[in-house]
């Protein structure tokens, strides 16, 4: 038996029922890493901790590199911290090993999540397992491809406008991005706080609901976490969509959205609806402004977190060469300038020019005035609906190195995902079809605020009456 290749719920009960022990599961993960990471390159590094092998979930867990993992080295994929140790566990991780976790290692990344291919780490790309050529989608790149290839049972992402989701779609597997203030951000690496949530990475449905239920709650230590009653996720897991409302929003079937991710998401819902679900056309009439809104209210928030980076604190310190100004202020800029890279400078540049005096209200103000409205197009169609249904990304994994040059087209690869981090609301990534080139693609749902049942309810019937989720790629 491949004990890697299982679902963690499926390992659950081989472990009740005496036929598998975690350790044994531990180690055949930990093979497989070994002997297909090289190619896949999802890791950045293994654990340095032991696994430990008690409590009600042993199931090993792959690690963004952003969230803070007592005595690991976090980096966010960027040199500016390199060397930076944590000496804390985020609220997530606390869970997690609370739960009987034990984390096999820290996957790879866009350099402080800002991009949508994984191509922007320090570390260099993570290729995608459906085809190593191409790349695994971003920001959480590392996470959806170690999942997709077997090297973990499952692993946590985060999502500011896309960076669960995404990559799932492009590697074939479930992605999950909470409700804003359900899943505490406390030790995650902040991008932009307004927008950032934590999820998970999963093989299918069942295992989404599994470990929403290890990662959700309130968390003093986050002021925005939310003080509201974790449901039990896996009563959600229910075949059946009768009467459901499923909103098709007609902006989203246009010019841009590539033929075969149509008709994969097309058939997704004519399934759903031979299921008893009921479709209505829907408008949300400001979201061809999502995209530029977000570029200035992310941009704008990562340039302020981006700020304690100066190598005083954290990682990386560059000493000038000879005194230009004065020691101090030489060794925060040749820190800065040795310490990020190209996306994280553009970023930086973006967000202050968005927030400085003059052109704030023209732009940082404006973008949260836009921002309002596209959620009060959301919240007007749930008036109405159960869940929105779009796809994922407008198109399949692209190959490695051909939209680096492009941020403005990497940009697009956001189009469907960021309403959502905009208006704070749930959204899933679930597969249902490959393309004739054999890569994989994705539907997306969003739901209510807090109500990510609702999400997996009808993705869960979607799975039971399809078999894209039980497929795996050769490598
Ligand atoms: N790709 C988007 C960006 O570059 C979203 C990234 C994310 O969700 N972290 O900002």
């Amino acid at each position: 038996m491949n004990l890697h290749a299982l679902t963690a719920h499926a390992l659950l009960d081989l472990f009740k029922s005496g036929k598998a022990s975690a350790k044994e599961a531990y180690e055949a993960v930990v093979g497989r890493i070994k002997s297909i990471d090289p190619k896949v390159k999802a890791y950045v590094h293994l654990s340095r901790s032991q696994p430990h092998y008690a409590g009600e979930f042993q199931i090993p867990i792959a690690i963004k590199d952003n969230l803070c993992t007592k005595g690991e080295e976090i980096t966010c994929a960027s040199r500016i911290l390199k060397g930076f140790r944590s000496p804390y566990d985020a609220g997530v991780i606390e869970r997690i090993k609370k739960s009987g976790g034990s984390i096999l290692g820290i996957v790879n990344m866009d350099e402080f999540a800002f991009g949508s291919s994984c191509e922007t780490s320090c570390y260099g790309p993570t290729f995608n397992p459906w085809n190593l050529q191409c790349v695994p989608g971003g920001s959480s790149g590392g996470s959806a491809a170690s999942v997709a290839a077997d090297e973990a049972m499952w692993a946590l992402g985060s999502d500011t406008g896309g960076s669960i989701r995404q990559p799932a779609s492009f590697c074939g597997i479930v992605g999950l991005k909470p409700t804003y203030g359900r899943v505490s951000r406390y030790g995650l690496i902040a991008f932009a706080s307004s927008l950032d949530q934590i999820g998970p990475l999963t093989k299918d449905v069942r295992d989404c609901a599994l470990l929403m239920n290890i990662i959700s709650g309130y968390d003093e230590r986050d002021s925005t976490s939310v003080n509201e009653p974790v449901p039990d996720y896996t009563r959600a897991l229910v075949n059946d969509v009768r009467g459901l409302k499923i909103g098709i929003p007609k902006e989203a079937f246009v010019e841009g959205l590539d033929a075969e991710v149509r008709r994969a998401v097309e058939s997704a819902l004519d399934l759903l609806k031979k299921q008893g679900a009921v479709i209505k056309e829907v408008s949300l009439p400001h979201t061809p402004y999502a995209v530029a809104t977000y570029y200035i209210v992310a941009t704008a928030e990562a340039s302020s977190n981006l700020a304690r980076f100066d190598g005083v604190r954290y990682g990386l310190r560059v000493q000038p060469g000879k005194v230009r100004k004065n020691a101090l202020v030489d060794m925060y800029e040749e820190t800065r300038s040795k310490g990020f890279g190209d996306e994280a400078k553009r970023r930086i540049m973006l967000g202050t020019y968005a927030l400085s005096s003059g052109y704030y209200d023209a732009y940082y103000l404006r973008g949260q005035k836009v921002r309002t409205l596209i959620k009060n197009d959301l919240d007007q169609v749930f008036k109405d609906c159960d869940v929105i249904m779009t796809p994922t990304s407008p198109t399949v994994a692209f190959k490695v190195g051909e939209k680096v040059s492009d941020p403005l087209s990497m940009y697009l690869s956001d189009i469907y995902t960021i309403p959502a981090n905009l208006a704070g609301i749930p959204a899933i990534s679930v597969p249902c079809g490959f393309s004739k080139s054999g890569l994989p693609i994705g539907f997306q749902l969003m739901g209510r605020a807090f109500d990510e049942e609702m999400l997996l309810r009808v993705s869960y019937t979607y799975e039971q009456n399809t078999e894209w989720h039980l497929k795996k790629p050769t490598i």
